[in-house]
């Protein structure tokens, strides 16, 4: 009965990792997915995460009971005052429903149909271009999507006046999906100035932000510097649907540790929304995994966890931005043609370099680079060793 089932493509992302793993040689270095290594290319534990965990294991008063369908309620608690800040009056009017998610990816497919059922225009607009998966989650989860203006290929940076006419043009109501901080794939941020535009445009038309918040401390090193947009937002009193995830700044990508967030207006909304959260996820998956969150949570709860988590967090993010630094001095070493400034300027874990497809491709064949074909690599995935072959890749990409 399957005989008719077609072969479904590779996803762009981890299709990439796929075609990694099959390539014999040892030159070979993987800036596709969008995850930590060390300078010695390995995927990193957190001590902080490793303590936790030790925590975790040593209470022999915990068990593995099911969770609450909207997972642990101390978990959900320590996430919103984590994005929102610690004096945040929506959290003290307790206007603000939280609910323990499978990841940032779960936060988006559980919004996505909360709002489909609950609000009165479903339609979202995404920024062009996007995480490739919301182009998926939205539509699946049944909120129709729509592209506005982001990148602007020339400047290698923000379209901005292309970004705000778009949204004057969006519906009233729509929603708005915004990455909070280090954009994917792009790595170009709006200025705080330009937020401020945008809050403006977007609350003007009643129109209703979503955050997607999967980088928080990572881009800058600051949880609170990268919480800046979402907080403006929501000091503003309107409402909003934030998504968070602890893949990356806790290093807990296979635990799938995440919270949705929606900001309302007042406690009694705040409730019954999160009575209507529990329909969503109870037939989609009951309730979540207990263990990663419980890792969360006991870091985000213990002050000296926390500020250990800080110190790990900065030290990730900086390795990072010295990936920036010792990229673009490369470049320059080699003379490569083209303005290389925006390896510097961009934020956060990617680079979307301005190569084009053929030059991806012919890095990947002549040099082992692997990555996604629109140009952007993970700085993640670089190091001190692998900087001066990627130099050697792309100047000879360049020059043809
Ligand atoms: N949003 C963005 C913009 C991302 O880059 C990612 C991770 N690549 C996610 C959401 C979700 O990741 P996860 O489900 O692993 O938390």
């Amino acid at each position: 009965v399957f005989e008719h089932v077609q072969q479904a493509p590779e996803d762009p992302i981890l299709g990439v990792t796929v075609a990694f793993n099959k390539d014999p040689s040892p030159l070979k270095v993987n800036l596709g997915v969008g995850a930590y290594r060390t300078e010695e290319g390995k995927p990193l534990v957190l001590d902080v995460v490793r303590k936790a965990e030790q925590q975790l294991v040593a209470d022999r008063s915990r068990n593995k009971e099911y969770q609450p369908i909207t997972g642990i309620a101390q978990f959900n608690k320590l996430s919103a005052k984590l994005i929102l800040g610690a004096n945040s009056p929506a959290i003290a009017e307790n206007r603000v429903a939280t609910v323990q998610v499978l990841s940032g990816t779960g936060a988006l497919r559980v919004g996505a149909e909360f709002i489909s059922r609950h609000y009165a225009k479903p339609i979202v607009f995404l920024p062009n271009p996007t995480w490739g998966n919301h182009n998926k989650i939205f539509p699946l989860g049944g909120v129709p999507q729509k592209p506005y203006r982001y990148y602007d290929p020339n400047t290698r940076g923000l379209d901005y006046q292309g970004m705000i006419e778009d949204l004057k043009a969006a519906p009233d109501g729509a929603v708005i999906l915004l990455h909070a901080c280090a954009h994917n794939p792009t790595g170009v941020d709006p200025t705080e100035e330009q937020w401020e535009g945008i809050r403006k445009v977007i609350r003007s038309k009643q129109q209703l932000p979503f955050f997607d918040c999967a980088y928080q401390g990572f881009a800058s090193g600051s949880l609170d510097k990268d919480a800046y947009a979402v907080r403006t937002f929501v000091a503003d009193g309107g409402e909003c649907f934030i998504a968070q995830s602890y893949a990356k700044n806790m290093g807990l990508y296979g635990e799938r540790v995440g919270a949705l967030s929606v900001v309302c207006k007042s406690a009694p909304v705040a409730s019954r929304v999160d009575s209507q959260l529990k329909m969503v996820i109870r037939p989609m998956y009951s309730s979540p995994p207990a263990h990663g969150a419980a890792i969360a949570a006991t870091i985000l709860a213990d002050g000296r966890l926390f500020q250990e988590w800080t110190v790990e967090l900065k030290a990730m993010a900086d390795r990072i931005i010295s990936m920036r630094h010792q990229l673009y001095d490369a470049l320059k070493a080699r003379g490569t043609p083209g303005d290389w400034t925006h390896v510097l300027k961009q934020i956060g874990m990617f680079t979307f370099t301005g190569l084009n497809k053929e030059q991806v491709q012919f890095m990947t064949r002549e040099y082992h680079i692997y990555m996604t074909s629109d140009g952007r690599i993970s700085m993640a995935g670089l190091s001190s060793r692998t900087v001066p072959h990627l130099a050697d890749a792309i100047h000879a990409a360049v020059i043809g």
